[in-house]
């Protein structure tokens, strides 16, 4: 099993289309194993999206991502990481079959309702960037043995997502005030 990241971005929260969104993903098999309303900081979508710093969008990106809130969540499943992205379709959402969720609910290459991480590198770092250890949940659901057939149900293997202990996340803040030569 893997888990990914989703964020229903600012127009899909505006278009009221929450539980469209999330009815979608529940109704594929996957499940939510974390969930919330959040404003975005500024800071932390500088990180999500660093690989866009030199697009000229990007700024509006930005604003249009910190405008209102958005619904955060984390889901699981098989290959999960791919089967959103498939759900969710391509970033042009005008390019996007019907019947994905870019296809259906939007016509931008910008405004396009969901974020879903794209490789199981990138949502490993993108979960811990977004949710804390404590707010995700693990339960036992009972669809889960109609969900899959027996050489497909690894349950929870591998899905331990390593989250660093408190004294390293103060040893790095620490080297990196020292870093910046501010008191450490
Ligand atoms: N984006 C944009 N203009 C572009 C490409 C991307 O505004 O030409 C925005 C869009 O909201 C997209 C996000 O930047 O979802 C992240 O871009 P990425 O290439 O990672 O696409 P995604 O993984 O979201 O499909
Ligand atoms: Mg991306």
């Amino acid at each position: 099993m893997r888990r990914t990241l989703v964020i229903i971005k600012p127009d899909g929260v505006n278009r009221c289309l929450i539980g469209e969104v999330i009815k979608r993903f529940e109704q594929k098999g996957l499940k939510i194993i974390g969930l919330k309303l959040e404003r975005l900081n500024v800071y932390k979508l500088k990180d999500h999206y660093v690989h866009l710093e030199d697009k000229p969008f990007y700024q509006e990106l930005l604003n249009y991502m910190t405008s209102i809130p958005c619904v955060l969540m984390v889901l699981e499943g098989k290959e999960a990481v791919q089967v959103v992205r498939t759900l969710v379709g391509p970033t042009n959402s005008r390019k996007a079959d019907v019947g994905t969720i870019r296809g259906d609910y939007a016509m931008s290459i910008q405004t396009n309702i969901v974020h879903a991480s794209e490789n199981n590198e990138l949502a490993e770092k993108e979960i811990k960037r977004f949710f804390k250890k404590e707010e995700l949940i693990e339960y036992d659901k009972m669809n889960f043995g109609w969900l899959y057939c027996s050489s497909e149900k690894e349950k929870y293997s591998q899905l331990d997502i390593k989250w660093k202990s408190k004294q390293e996340e103060y040893a790095e803040k620490k080297e990196k005030i020292k870093q910046k030569g501010g008191k450490n």
